[in-house]
C-alpha cells in the first residue's frame, strides 16, 4: 500500500494530524536517507522506517507488540493503586489504542501481548480457541502427587459450573508447576492451585501460543512481532 507520508506518520501515533504535516513541511522527518518535505508525497509501507528528527519509527499497520511485564504494573485500562503496563510502552504506541491481551495479575510476571487489532484480540483470547498459555508456578508447599492428579482430572471453582482443567500440568521442581491453560478464567491458576490444597507465591507466563518470551527480553522491555502469524505457527 502507499500513504501520504503525513497519514503514514499520523497512523504511527507519532503526532497529531497538523502536528505531522509540520513536522515534515520542517524538513524534520526522511525516508531512506532521504528528507521528505511534502506532506502529501505518496510513501510505500511495505518495510518504511519514518525518521522523525533522527528517531527511526518502523511502520506497522496494526501494532502486536511482546512485553515481559514486571511485577507492580496493572493490566487494567484504567489502573487504581499500580501503574499501567502501558506506561512501559513509548509515546507513540499509547496514541494507539493498544491494549493487553487478556490480563496477567499485578504481581504476575512473563509474556504478555498487547495490540491495537481489535480482532487479533477476540482470535487470541475466545475462550473455544484454547490457545496454549504456560505458567511458572512456585507454590507454597511441596507439591504432592495428588495436587497434580486434581489438576489434571480438573477441579471445582464456587463460580464455575463445569470442572475447570489443565491442557497439562508437571512438577518442575519441589515447590514448583508447569501448568498449561487453554482458557484465561479470572485468577485462574491462583484458583486452581488453591482449589487442590496449594498456595500460589510467585506466578510467571513463559509462553502464549507458539510464542516463548525471549531470554534476553527484561522486565520492563518489549519488542514487536513483526508477523502475528507466528503466534499461532506449532
Ligand atoms: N492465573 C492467575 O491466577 N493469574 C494470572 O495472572 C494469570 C493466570
Amino acid at each position: 500500500a502507499t500513504l501520504a507520508l503525513a497519514d503514514a506518520l499520523f497512523s504511527q501515533g507519532l503526532g497529531a494530524r497538523r502536528e505531522c504535516e509540520g513536522l515534515i513541511a520542517s524538513g524534520l522527518v526522511r525516508v531512506a536517507g532521504r528528507t521528505i518535505t511534502d506532506p502529501f508525497e505518496p510513501v510505500a509501507t511495505e518495510g518504511l522506517v519514518l525518521e522523525v528528527e533522527g528517531r527511526a519509527w518502523p511502520y506497522h499497520a496494526q501494532a502486536v507488540i511482546l512485553m515481559h511485564k514486571p511485577a507492580g504494573y496493572e493490566c487494567s485500562q484504567k489502573p487504581s493503586a499500580w501503574p499501567s503496563v502501558l506506561k512501559l510502552l513509548p509515546g507513540p504506541l499509547r496514541q494507539r489504542d493498544v491494549q493487553p491481551v487478556g490480563r496477567l495479575d499485578v504481581d504476575t510476571t512473563g509474556l504478555l501481548l498487547l495490540t491495537d487489532d481489535g480482532a487479533l484480540i477476540h482470535r487470541l483470547t475466545h475462550p473455544k480457541r484454547h490457545v496454549p498459555k504456560v505458567y511458572e508456578v512456585t507454590t507454597a508447599r511441596p507439591v504432592e502427587d495428588g495436587q497434580i492428579e486434581k489438576l489434571r482430572a480438573g477441579v471445582k471453582l464456587h463460580d464455575e459450573p463445569n470442572l475447570v482443567r489443565v491442557l497439562a500440568c508437571e512438577r518442575s521442581g519441589e515447590c514448583a508447576l508447569r501448568m498449561t491453560l487453554g482458557e484465561g478464567k479470572y485468577h485462574q491458576v491462583k484458583r486452581m492451585v488453591a482449589a487442590v490444597g496449594n498456595h500460589v507465591e510467585a506466578l510467571h507466563r513463559s509462553s502464549f501460543g507458539a510464542l516463548a518470551l525471549p531470554a534476553d527480553l527484561a522486565p520492563g522491555q518489549w519488542r514487536w512481532i513483526d508477523d502475528p502469524a507466528v503466534i499461532w505457527a506449532a
